[in-house]
């Protein structure tokens, strides 16, 4: 089982500031961790590399630094990684970042059984980039992914994927691209030696000029989206609370304030 795992590097979101003159938001001195969703995509590839044998690939398209989120993978256990890192992926909306990703999947690791991704990442929080990608290559989807089997002589996986309502259960042939979301597992921390052989793994770094892909679909580029504007919503004032120990007093009280207030 080729099994590929697409993670984010995300800016601990606690943290994270909107520059109030500029609108953006202010990453500088912010702590960078792995996007807290990709851990629970990691620990199904390796569970199902340890079921049926294989290899797990991780692919990150992100700044030179988004290494150490790959080192980490590496270090629960994910036996490589691509990192996707070039100028002209800068700027990328949902649509060119999953653009590229899936072009440099099909082009590096034709032969995958599995794409694994988190549900959602917690700084964009779209959840878009998975199912563009899925597009990309023309893929099934299974989304919102908690709980898995993978049959590889019966080249088929059976997912429980969680709804508004309860769950449903989907069968789908492979390859198949599945999404993440933390009742699927309990990650694992990285062991002592596993974090030593990470930094002996191997990382391949893929710039724009190595994938096949049409440049103008690569980063600013290839991103219909813009971002008109970014704010923190303001706070909002003080509820009014009415309340009457005679509940239809209560609903008289609330249809009299409703009317003063113009809303009905
Ligand atoms: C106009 C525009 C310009 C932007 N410019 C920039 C910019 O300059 N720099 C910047 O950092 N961001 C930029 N962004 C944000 C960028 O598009 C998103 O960070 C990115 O597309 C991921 O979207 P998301 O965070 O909503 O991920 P989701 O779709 O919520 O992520 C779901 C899952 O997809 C996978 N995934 C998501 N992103 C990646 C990735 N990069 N590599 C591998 N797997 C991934 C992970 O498994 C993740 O758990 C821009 C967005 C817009 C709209």
């Amino acid at each position: 089982m080729i099994i590929v795992v697409c993670i984010k590097q995300v800016p601990e979101i606690t943290e994270v500031k909107v520059d109030p003159k500029t609108k953006t938001l202010m990453r500088e001195g912010v702590p960078s961790i792995l996007n807290p969703l990709d851990e629970f995509a990691i620990e199904e590839a390796l569970r199902i590399r340890e079921k049926h044998g294989g290899e797990v690939i991780i692919v990150t398209m992100g700044p030179p630094q988004a290494n150490e989120a790959i080192l980490k993978c590496l270090a629960m256990g994910a036996d490589r990684a691509i990192h996707l890192s070039d100028r002209a992926f800068a700027g990328a909306d949902t649509l060119a970042t999953a653009y590229t990703l899936a072009k440099a999947i099909k082009q590096f690791i034709p032969n995958f059984d599995v794409i694994l991704c988190g549900k959602q990442a917690i700084d964009g929080d779209t959840a878009q980039v998975p199912v563009e990608m899925a597009e990309w290559l023309n893929l099934t989807q299974i989304t919102g992914v908690k709980k898995v089997e993978v049959d590889p002589k019966g080249r088929k996986v059976v997912a429980h994927r969680e709804t508004d309502e309860g769950y449903e259960v989907i069968e789908s042939k492979l390859p198949v691209l599945l999404t993440a979301i933390k009742e699927l597992n309990e990650p694992r921390l990285p062991t002592l030696m596993g974090i030593l052989s990470a930094k002996n793994k191997e990382t391949r770094v893929i710039t724009a000029v190595d994938l096949d892909g049409d440049t103008g679909l690569f980063g600013l580029n290839g991103s219909p989206t813009q971002v008109v504007e970014i704010f923190a919503p303001k706070p909002r004032g003080k509820g009014t609370i009415i309340l009457d120990e005679d509940p239809v007093a209560t609903a008289k009280k609330i249809i009299q304030f409703l009317f003063e207030k113009g809303v009905i």
